[in-house]
């Protein structure tokens, strides 16, 4: 019996499938490879095609004993999403809507859903729990948002069982060294940070200063990519043991601001890493924190990774050794 990662060729979705060879589990991957790599995938079997293409679909469920679906297939650039929304729901939601059909037409009855914590918009509480209002301020969230609504649908008709999982601020790479954060536009704070010490950009922008936070800056909640992982197999089991559908936040309870975390990288690098106060990004809500405590309490989570020190060493670990990516 194998589990099918759709995605798998990505950041969080490469982390995924080490997980599960590490756990002794048997691997599918099937990945478009339009921003995936295929050295980010350590082992287990492989497939290249979209999730809109249903004949891979059907090949991939042909010709493996798939037993449960973890989707991370999508696009997740927030700020593209809002100059081209149609290029997300297309693939977001389309993407997973072919999925499911497939998994409906071959009987597969368990899928673990990449959700994000841009479903609740600006939060109407800290720590945020899942009951919380969702109201999208992108159209990235959206797309996530409405795939959330679509799996309910597919469980009460098809008895397809979901559990969702909504990340916050996923950060870090595998233990190892090997795997890492390899985008080819980045956008994300801690890379883009550790690229000044690679020289690779003399400064880092810090996106405002002047939110209603105790230094002014924007606060996050950072988690590192293999706690993740170890959240969706625990999530797939939990499926498995006949449980209900189900959606969790997954973060470590704590945030930072965005200055802490530049300070904790110069600590990290031992550089001292220079950094400009610039403009608001417009969109990003000044805190968010999560509140786990469902996902630690049902699916028996444990993030090992708690400190930001150390997501942000075993980013750099990565970092320092790939300065560009799975480019040679
Ligand atoms: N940020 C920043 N400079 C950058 C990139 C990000 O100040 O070059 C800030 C951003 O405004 C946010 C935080 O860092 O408050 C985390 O941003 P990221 O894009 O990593 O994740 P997001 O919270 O948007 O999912």
């Amino acid at each position: 019996m194998a589990i099918l990662v759709c995605g798998g060729a990505g950041y969080i979705g490469s982390h995924m499938v080490a997980h599960l060879l590490e756990q002794g589990k048997e691997v599918v991957t099937l990945d478009n490879f339009c921003t995936g790599h295929r050295e980010a995938i350590v082992g287990g079997k492989v497939y290249e095609g979209d999730l809109r293409d249903k004949a891979i679909l059907n090949k991939t469920f042909t010709e493996n004993n798939i037993e449960a679906v973890i989707d991370f297939a999508a696009y997740s650039l927030v700020g593209e999403s809002m100059s081209d929304p149609l290029k997300y729901f297309n693939n977001n939601i389309s993407g997973t809507i072919s999925l499911l059909e497939a998994m409906k037409d071959h009987g597969v009855k368990y899928i673990v859903f990449s959700s994000t914590a841009a479903t609740y918009g600006e939060p109407e509480n800290i720590p945020i729990i899942e009951d919380d209002k969702t109201f999208p301020t992108n159209a990235y969230g959206e797309s996530k948002l409405c795939v959330e609504k679509i799996l309910k649908w597919c469980d009460s008709a098809y008895g397809i069982k979901y559990t969702a999982l909504r990340y916050f601020n996923a950060a870090g790479a595998h233990e190892s060294g090997n795997i890492g954060e390899a985008h080819n536009t980045e956008t994300h704070l801690i890379p883009l940070i550790l690229q000044v010490p690679l020289n690779k950009r003399e400064k880092i922008m810090i996106y405002g200063d002047d939110y209603n936070t105790e230094d002014g800056t924007c606060i996050r909640d950072y988690i590192h990519v293999s706690d993740l992982a170890s959240a969706h197999l625990l999530a797939v089991e939990r499926l498995m043991r006949g449980e209900e559908s189900r959606i969790y936040n997954l973060g470590n309870g704590k945030g930072f601001s965005v200055k802490e975390v530049v300070e904790v990288a110069r600590k990290v690098t031992e550089e001292d890493i220079k950094a400009e106060i610039s403009e608001r990004r417009p969109g990003d809500p000044s805190v968010l924190i999560a509140s786990s405590d469902k996902a630690i309490k049902e699916l028996n989570w444990k993030p090992k990774f708690n400190s930001l020190e150390t997501i942000i060493g075993s980013a750099w670990k990565w970092h320092s050794t790939h300065p560009n990516g799975y480019n040679k």
